[in-house]
């Protein structure tokens, strides 16, 4: 599946909040939001208008659809499900976006950020009840069984990221974590409270209701 390979902090410029798409660097002044460059990209303006609701609706959107690392077809479809599924239509989208193998991979904390899980699930690193899986749309269920194959546990970069975790405890509740086996388990499916960013997907059903 394709994704977006331009400049990723320049999405942190447009949504005007980290994205964390290069994981915590984001969160220095390597991202250019939080040095020189705190402003959108494109010409200057002036003075800025008030956004439409349409505008508003837009943002939120793709804020959301950037943090997650998808293009507008898979997040339409990824729309359509939660649209179709039981309950309130932007909780499970979140659900839905939660449940991706990249995100899991990147919430056990094996990952520093989401496009690096998704590169480990690419490249084969990553298995599901003991078989690859390299397909990092792919939907985890509750019980299932994720881990870094055992031959990769070396990584430097996945020492790293575990390191981290730990030490921000940043591991949500759906998901049991051994780190020491690079292994973690789908305990429950995540619902909208397990997800503490900052995000209003009430604007995005409103968006695509129209
Ligand atoms: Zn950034």
């Amino acid at each position: 599946m394709a994704r977006y390979t331009g400049p990723r902090c320049k999405l942190c410029r447009r949504e005007m909040t980290p994205l964390m798409l290069k994981g915590q660097r984001c969160l220095t002044d390597k991202c250019p939001l939080k040095g020189k460059r705190k402003f959108p990209p494109g010409p200057p303006r002036k003075r800025r208008a008030k956004m439409s609701d349409y505008a508003v609706q837009l943002r939120e959107k793709q804020k959301i659809r950037r943090s997650y690392g998808i293009l507008e077809s898979q997040f339409r479809l990824l729309f359509a499900d939660a649209n179709r599924m039981k309950g309130v239509t932007g909780d499970n989208m979140m659900s839905l976006l939660e449940r991706r193998l990249d995100n899991v991979v990147y919430r056990m904390g094996f990952a520093s950020s989401r496009s690096q899980a998704r590169q480990f699930v690419q490249h084969g690193h990553v298995t599901v009840n003991g078989m690859i899986v390299d397909i990092p749309s792919f939907r985890v269920k509750e019980g299932m069984e994720i881990q870094i194959k055992p031959n990769y546990t070396g990584n430097v970069m996945i020492e790293d990221s575990i390191k981290l975790a730990k030490a921000v405890d940043s591991v949500p509740e759906w998901l049991e974590i051994d780190f020491e086996n690079r292994r973690g388990k789908v305990v429950r499916l995540p619902v909208r409270q397990d997800i503490t960013a900052n995000f209003n997907e009430q604007l995005v059903v409103e968006l695509y209701s129209k």
